[in-house]
């Protein structure tokens, strides 16, 4: 064997790669195997090309575990090294590049996962590798290549005796768990389950039944069955995964199934978009729409990010625009950069371009979904909307393109689209309006009494229930020109239709009697207004200020102090409700009249959950009070 030196400057470089890069050790594996399969691949390329000639023979890598040995072998049947390769690529090219990463990436610890060291990872396991190899070139010598994770290495005779190159890592005492039959496995289904040669790792035993010569069933005609277990190849990965094919030659059964190999424990997906574009970048994929049912966080990192086949990560936030992140399936391009900070890669160009296509195709699925089959469209809505409203507040391009497909749910569950239900409105909307105004409900059951009064009216109450809905109903209000007022905010008279205005059916005297009467009652609590509604509307309102309202929920979002947003209401006394008169007006008890306006202010605190302690109690008293 001949000794050598790796090089001065990197004296320093073996325990950095294990100190630093600890937490993401298991990355190795991926490291290793994609180099074997680059190896067995450019061996293919060659024997396509001509180059090399005869036949190609077994390509299989083999992953190796040598319980006694310590060691773990990935062993290839690619183009293997001569010396002078061993020398150049290992010694050179490998370490120079470990050594770049090394200076760059220590500080950055949430990128290694994206990106590995090459062949050093290996140092981040073993003590001492192993290289032994075997170039296809005719006449080569086997080359060994030991390293003990310090800058000496020696080089010398191999003992391979066909093409290719078997990686020994001789594990260190820290890292056995990589002598792990478990261990290894899993690792091999993260990293390298759509790698395109296969990967062997052992054999399994495989369980067939098959029909015995001799013995028959008694009683029946049919011969008996025999268990036959057969030791097969455990091959991995599947080579050929289902988005690197042609959509044409695909069925929607095809699609599934690959959802099921994916996601076993999953529900079917509703569709899914297959992505396929050489330029100007080059990106295959499939993006599957899950159920969401209302669920926003459950669901995410589920997309799976390769590079040439190669796994990368699960995180693909910077990658996809954070509203897709709640698409599923696998998004495989060598042009996006992983050898960069997160910070980097968000204002990367060929990213950007990316990001871009990816939510244009989603907006063209979902519009074809809908101009297809608008019924069946409306049937997924359920799941859909969720989706569809994140991607309109968080993405302006997606706005413009989703607001003809989003649609805006009423209690009667039909659906329309805010063009439709623009025009839906403007038939009932007063001259006084001069905007869309949209009535809605938070919570259809709490907000019972109040809906059923609005549709009484002939109004239209939108659900709008879902945590999403709140900055949704902003950003329609700010690019719509549209107004939401929920239910319990809705003054009289934005319920009013303009042929039901009413008189007010008190004197100007009465009127001050009814309104000073409210006011000390309602004291700093609220404003008290007199309105003419109808007879039989309840005789007192409470409507909340929608923009107050709104202020305080954001602030408390944003888990803020909201003492300062006291719960100020406007109080409605509905003049024209024959109780104010005859019980207030017409009562000439003081004191009876006073305790008349609390308990009907009350009743309508009551109404909306807002009437709450030593209060509450003092209604309940004065109720059975009344009953006596
Ligand atoms: P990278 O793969 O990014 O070039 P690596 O450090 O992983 O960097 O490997 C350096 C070089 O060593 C490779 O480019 C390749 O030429 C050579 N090499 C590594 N592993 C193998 C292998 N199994 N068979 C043949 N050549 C290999």
């Amino acid at each position: 064997m001949e000794k050598g030196n790796i090089s001065v400057q990197t004296e320093n470089i073996f325990p950095i790669i294990k100190k630093f890069l600890y937490s993401d050790q298991e990355i190795f594996l991926r490291e290793l195997v994609s180099n074997a399969v680059d190896a067995t691949s450019k061996l293919k390329t060659l024997n396509r090309k001509g180059e090399f000639k005869g036949d190609i023979g077994e390509t299989t890598i083999d992953i190796l575990i040598d319980k006694d040995a310590k060691t773990l072998t990935i062993r290839d049947r690619g183009i293997g090294m001569t010396k002078e390769e061993v020398e150049k690529y290992l010694n050179q090219v490998a370490l120079s590049s470990a050594q770049d990463f090394v200076d760059k990436y220590q500080e950055d610890a949430s990128i290694i996962g994206h990106f590995g060291l090459g062949f050093y990872s290996a140092f981040m396991v073993a003590d001492k590798v192993e290289v032994n190899t075997l170039s296809w070139n005719d006449g080569a010598k086997s080359v060994r290549w030991i390293c003990e994770g310090d800058p000496s290495y020696e080089i010398g005779d191999g003992d391979r005796d066909f093409r290719g190159t078997d990686i020994i890592l001789h594990i260190s005492e820290d890292s056995e768990q990589y002598l792990e039959e478990g261990e290894i496995e899993g690792l091999l289904n993260k990293y390298a389950r759509f790698l395109p040669i296969p990967i062997r790792f052992g054999t399994k035993t495989e369980t067939t039944y098959e029909d015995s010569d001799v013995a028959v069933i008694e009683g029946e005609d049919k011969p008996e069955q025999v268990k036959v277990e057969t030791e097969v190849d455990n091959i991995v990965n599947n080579t050929d995964p289902l988005w690197k094919k042609n959509p044409a030659d695909l069925t929607d059964d095809d699609y599934k199934d690959f959802y099921r190999e994916l996601y076993p424990m999953g529900q079917p997906p509703m569709f899914w978009i297959h992505l396929n574009i050489d330029f100007p970048f080059n990106l295959t994929g499939i993006l599957y729409f899950p159920k969401v049912s209302g669920g926003l966080e459950l669901q995410r990192n589920k997309i799976q990010l390769y590079s040439n086949q190669v796994y990368v990560t699960d995180e693909v936030k910077e990658i996809v625009p954070e509203f897709l992140t709640l698409l599923h399936g696998v998004i495989d391009s060598p042009d996006i950069p992983l050898n960069v900070s997160r910070s980097y890669l968000q204002a990367d160009t060929n990213v950007k371009k990316i990001t871009g296509y990816i939510t244009k195709k989603v907006a063209e699925k979902l519009s074809s979904l809908y101009k297809d089959n608008r019924e069946d469209y409306e049937s997924k809505w359920g799941d859909l909307g969720v989706f569809v409203k994140y991607g309109m507040i968080s993405e302006d391009k997606f706005y413009d393109r989703a607001k003809k497909f989003v649609l805006l749910e009423n209690t009667d569950n039909r659906k329309f689209t805010l063009e439709e239900y623009k025009e839906r409105i403007a038939e009932n909307q007063t001259d006084k309006h001069d905007k869309v105004i949209g009535i809605y409900t938070a919570d259809e059951d709490r907000q019972h009494t109040l809906v059923a009064g609005a549709i009484d009216r002939g109004y239209d109450v939108l659900k709008l229930e879902h945590a999403i809905d709140a900055p949704f109903i902003q950003s329609l209000e700010q690019k719509e020109g549209m107004t939401f007022v929920r239910v319990d905010s809705a003054t009289p008279d934005q319920l009013v239709q303009k042929d039901e205005e009413k008189e007010l059916l008190l004197s100007e005297e009465e009127q001050t009697t009814v309104k000073d009467l409210f006011t000390a009652v309602v004291a700093n609590k609220g404003n008290v207004e007199l309105k003419p509604l109808d007879t039989t509307d309840a005789p007192v309102q409470i409507v909340r200020n929608e923009f107050m309202r709104r202020m305080k929920e954001m602030q408390q979002l944003q888990g803020q102090d909201t003492s300062m947003f006291p719960d100020m209401y406007n109080v409605v006394v509905n003049a024209n409700n024959p109780v104010v008169k005859e019980q207030i007006l017409n009562n000439e008890d003081e004191a009876a009249r006073t305790e008349n306006a609390t308990h009907l202010y009350q009743l309508a605190l009551l109404s909306q959950q807002l009437l709450s302690g030593a209060d509450l109690k003092a209604f309940v008293d004065r109720s059975v009070k009344m009953m006596k």
